[in-house]
């Protein structure tokens, strides 16, 4: 977590998740979507991934360039954001999402 200012801005996913802000993934195309936080900490942490900002550009690839040019594109930004995600991925069920959550805290 840094904050500017007075305001506290998440450097991880999980922060993202406490602060109810979604995950904005841009590529330098233009291209670029808003996660709902809670699912993709969830594929992370499941899969092992550190959910910081910075490790997971290596986790992301640009649709639209992969397509276009065949290549995998890493993302030139990943920020917290205020806008509605537009990418929901699936959440753990009850039980597993609180005893995450009572882990991290
Ligand atoms: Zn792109």
């Amino acid at each position: 977590m840094r904050s500017i200012g007075s305001i506290l801005v998440p450097d991880t996913m999980f922060e993202c998740v406490l602060h109810r802000q979604a995950v904005r993934v841009a590529c330098q195309c233009g291209h670029f979507n808003h996660f709902d936080p809670a699912g993709l900490w969830w594929k992370f942490h499941r899969k092992g991934w550190p959910d910081s900002f910075r490790d997971a550009r290596e986790r992301f690839y640009c649709r639209p360039c992969r397509i276009g040019t065949g290549m995998k594109r890493r993302p030139v930004m990943i920020e917290a954001s205020q806008a509605w995600p537009i990418v929901i991925l699936p959440v753990p069920d009850e039980r597993t999402w609180k005893n995450a959550l009572a882990r991290m805290r």
